[in-house]
């Protein structure tokens, strides 16, 4: 056995033994797809910051003059455009567009 189901049994087994799961464990629901979307995108567990964030990634491209989706009210350029450049290039387009639209329901 290997894979996602090993996986899935091993953390079965460790709660059996210890009650709780070895690698933690996310809200159900929106709660734990925003917990795990945090932290993909390095963001507080915000659903504006996330929401804002993959929005700025489904543009083809990114303007130092928009607003930094982490709330600050500063541009991106003084704020966050390394993290927001890095994103840009390691998540697929594809990714990014899937996770916006589970957050803009
Ligand atoms: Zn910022």
């Amino acid at each position: 056995m290997s894979g996602p189901l090993y996986t899935f049994f091993l953390g079965q087994v460790h709660f059996e033994e210890f009650k709780t799961f070895p690698w933690g464990e996310r809200q159900h629901g929106i709660v734990g797809l925003y917990e795990s979307y945090a932290e993909m995108l390095g963001t507080k567990i915000d659903a504006a910051e996330i929401s804002a964030t993959l929005l700025i990634l489904t543009k083809t491209d990114i303007k130092g003059h928009f607003e930094c989706p982490c709330g600050s009210s500063k541009r991106l350029r003084a704020c966050c455009r390394s993290r927001i450049e890095e994103l840009k290039s390691r998540l697929p387009a594809k990714l990014v567009a899937r996770m916006y639209s589970k957050v803009t329901l």
